[in-house]
């Protein structure tokens, strides 16, 4: 009978309240004992009330609801090794032996280096007598699983996050809604959507909404004077007729120098190259707000009931696992090889290598 820890952590994602009623709901239902830790790492360094045992209706409602109920934050400490020890100590305080954290990446490379540093923090609260010699050896491995709650789709190993079904719903509905102004008045759009340094928003509103062109850290401009390739390609949708047109910059878009792109200067070029009526849009927060779509209830559902299933599978062997979805299908991966692979996606930006960006992206952008 396992003791499982649920929290939510880093930005908030519509879809996490399913996952944790499904991680809830599931534990209960294979006789484990689910604990709620609220507010995130925050709340497993602070321990004490943040931490309660979960009934079966704790969780009534979550399925519908967006953002995360049982709160998240940033957590300074837990980037800390001792923050990261006293968070160790809270869960061994309360019996918990498996831990399930849904966030971003961030939050689980912060999992990521709690699984690797684990034996380490129990040697030292039992030398420090922080803890007990039988309380060490009951608590010598803990079983970390991820699912990645995040609107930005930014994560390796698995084709769509938790959130950025929602998150994208809602940008189209805005663009829908911006466009029929522009319409009217002929004007030109320029929408900065989120997404960190990860260009799936941008890519897929693009798509969706008929963008006429489109910034993504990715897939940076082919040429150094792309200013003047986007105003013919403007220009030339004007001339066939088009009464607007609509720019999405992704808000890490960049050049193939690496200098970022931001909406404002494109609504300079437009305006002072083509002379369009151009106005910038921030979408911000909104695309984080609202409920979450049906195929986010149903990921948060299907990968939190499966997170259940991986900690009673699994050995002191066992790799601490990430759960995904690849072509359709869950899937359980080694949480550190999708960490190491999402950290290569930001090196080969780095080294201006956007083919090989592209290609580890490939899983969540399609062909
Ligand atoms: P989103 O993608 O929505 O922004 P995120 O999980 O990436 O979510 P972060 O702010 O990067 O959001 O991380 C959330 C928390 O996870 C941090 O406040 C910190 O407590 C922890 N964390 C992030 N990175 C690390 C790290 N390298 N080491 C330890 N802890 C970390």
């Amino acid at each position: 009978k396992k003791n499982i820890g649920i929290l939510t952590s880093g930005g908030d994602a519509q879809g996490m309240n399913p996952c944790v009623r499904a991680v809830v709901r599931m534990a209960i239902a294979r006789n484990c004992n689910p604990y709620l830790i609220y507010e995130g790492y925050q709340g497993l360094v602070d321990g004490g009330d943040k931490i309660k045992a979960a009934k079966w209706s704790d969780v009534s409602g979550f399925l519908t609801l967006g953002g995360t109920l049982i709160g998240t934050a940033r957590c300074m400490a837990f980037r800390e090794l001792e923050g990261r020890r006293t968070g160790v100590l809270n869960l061994i305080k309360n019996g918990i032996d498996a831990l399930v954290v849904i966030g971003g990446d961030g939050s689980l490379t912060g999992a990521d280096k709690l699984r690797a540093e684990w034996p380490s923090h129990v040697e030292a609260l039992e030398k420090d007598g922080r803890i007990s010699k039988e309380s060490a050896d009951k608590y010598r491995t803990l079983m970390i699983v991820g699912m990645v709650g995040s609107i930005d789709n930014d994560l390796a190993s698995t084709d769509m996050t938790i959130g950025a079904s929602s998150a994208l719903t809602r940008i189209c509905e805005s663009v829908d809604a911006i466009l029929s102004t522009a319409l009217s008045h002929q004007r030109a759009f320029v929408v900065e959507v989120m997404g960190r340094h990860c260009g799936w928003l941008a890519l897929n509103a693009a798509i969706s909404t008929g963008a006429d062109y489109l910034f993504i850290p990715e897939a940076p401009p082919k040429n150094d004077d792309w200013e003047t390739a986007m105003c013919n390609t403007l220009k030339a949708s004007r001339d066939a007729g088009k009464r607007t047109s609509l720019v999405i910059v992704a808000e890490g878009a960049i050049d193939r120098n690496l200098n970022p792109i931001k909406a404002e200067y494109v609504k300079d070029v437009l305006a002072q190259r083509l002379g369009y009526d151009t106005r910038v849009t921030i979408l911000g927060h909104v695309q984080r707000g609202g409920a979450p779509v049906h195929f986010d209830r149903f990921l948060g559902t299907m990968q939190g009931a499966e997170a259940v299933e991986a900690i009673l599978r699994a050995t002191p062997e066992t790799p601490s696992p990430v759960i995904g979805m690849l072509e359709n299908k869950i899937t359980t991966q080694p949480l550190k090889e999708a960490i190491q692979l999402t950290g290569e996606v930001a090196a080969s930006i780095g080294r201006k290598d956007f083919a090989r960006a592209m290609e580890l992206r490939s899983n969540a952008f399609g062909q």
